[in-house]
């Protein structure tokens, strides 16, 4: 038995691909302590593994002080969220031994806290993965689109952040692409090198386990027989870019009183009552048990985060993209590339618009035959069994 500490500092959509992978590790008897914010403990509990938490707030806070409107200042905003968790990892395991880590490729610092604890780390991706040269060379495009006035702070910045991580705490940092997708000696990335786009550019020490679904907690103020008969049209935002309260009114305009059975997320900063009238044939939730709904639904519309879109063709379930930020307008393109789906634009989206779209994909077989090949190598590449192998292969090779 060895024992894992496991840095996530994600939101949910980092978290779930991790649930069956720490479930397995403690079936094959090793013991985890994951550190997270307190809204995952109880999920993250479950598992077996003990639950320490760094604060939400103050980590929120530290993230988006480093700025939002460009990639370097998101950069920034994880390095200056060093300062909320590392000292409070250290404290908590204080005296403790560990034998490997397992960090989220973006938040919580891992990278950082494998070098100071001088730990084998194993990197957890739930997006795409990036070589350094892709992701420095879109940083570099990106800057260039930036006035220089506004780029060269910002660079100041980053490097008086990691001058700072230095001399607090001996280590360094070579490149933004360090602190945003956290390198390790083994990367876990939870697709198949198909779906990845170009996949033949990652090496060995990139593991495309496929999806790592696992079954969730039943949810209790959901009626899951009652739309079990009715091949729903399941519609989310996600958790995260999900105030849309006028794509939401969009959907009650293109589907309402139609025969189509629609379960509808809206997240939990959308207050329903605020939606107006709800047409009789919806089901509109602050949170639905979207993995339970997907094995019963006809159709996807979806914003397409790395997840949902996993989670959809994984059960076999056409897409409708529209993507909201972040990586979501590349897995939407990859979505189309395959096949299994569309991309629509949220800007100027209109009621007509998405049901001829929802229309398009149902009635085309070539949709349904290039979900039906997705899903089969989806199923076929392992998800978290095929992940708790690679860590064991990597155990091996460290003795640990
Ligand atoms: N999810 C859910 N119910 C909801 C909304 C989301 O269970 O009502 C889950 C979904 O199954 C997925 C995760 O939340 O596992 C969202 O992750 P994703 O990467 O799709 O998007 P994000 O929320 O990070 O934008």
């Amino acid at each position: 038995m060895a024992r894992v500490l496991f840095i996530n500092g994600g939101s949910e959509g980092h978290i779930n691909p991790t649930i069956g992978v720490v479930q397995e590790l403690i079936s094959r008897g090793e013991e985890v302590v994951y550190f997270t914010i307190e809204a995952f403990r109880e999920r993250i509990e479950k598992t077996g593994a003990s639950v320490r938490t760094f604060d939400d707030q103050k980590f929120i806070k530290a993230f988006i002080s480093g700025g939002r409107d460009y990639l370097l200042e998101r950069i920034n905003g994880l390095l200056l969220t060093a300062e909320i968790v590392i000292p409070s990892v250290l404290e908590q395991i204080k005296d403790e031994h560990f034998d490997y880590i397992i960090h989220d490729s973006m938040f919580g610092c891992g990278r950082l806290l494998a070098q100071i604890l001088k730990l084998p780390a194993i990197n957890s991706c739930t997006s795409f993965a990036q070589t350094k040269e892709s992701f420095d060379q879109m940083l570099e495009q990106l800057s260039l689109k930036i006035p220089t006035e506004i780029v060269k702070p910002i660079y100041d910045k980053f490097q008086s952040l990691t001058v700072m991580v230095k001399d607090k705490y001996g280590v360094e940092i070579h490149s933004p692409y360090e602190v945003f997708c956290n390198p390790a000696p083994l990367t876990l990335v939870y697709t198949t090198r198909e779906f990845q786009p170009k996949g033949e550019a990652f090496d060995q020490t990139y593991k495309f386990v496929g999806p790592s679904i696992s079954s969730r907690v039943t949810q209790e103020n959901f009626d899951l027989p009652a739309i079990k008969e009715k091949s729903p049209i399941y519609i989310s935002l996600g958790t995260v870019f999900n105030q849309g309260i006028d794509f939401y009114k969009l959907c009650f305009e293109a589907f309402g009183n139609t025969d189509h059975a629609i379960v509808m997320s809206v997240g939990n900063r959308t207050q329903i009552s605020d939606l107006g009238e709800i047409p009789k044939n919806f089901i509109v939730k602050n949170y639905v048990p979207q993995t339970d709904v997907l094995q019963f639904a006809k159709l996807f519309i979806t914003h397409g985060g790395m997840n949902s879109t996993h989670e959809g063709l994984y059960y076999g379930v056409p897409l409708i993209v529209i993507p909201q930020s972040a990586d979501q307008p590349i897995i939407a393109g990859q979505v189309a590339n395959i096949g299994a789906g569309i991309k629509l634009q949220m800007q100027s989206l209109t009621a007509n618009q998405l049901r001829e779209a929802v229309d398009h994909v149902l009635s085309l077989s070539s949709f349904k035959i290039a979900v039906a090949n997705i899903r089969e190598s989806f199923r076929k590449s392992g998800g978290y069994h095929q992940a708790v192998n690679e860590i064991f292969e990597f155990k091996s090779q460290y003795h640990i």
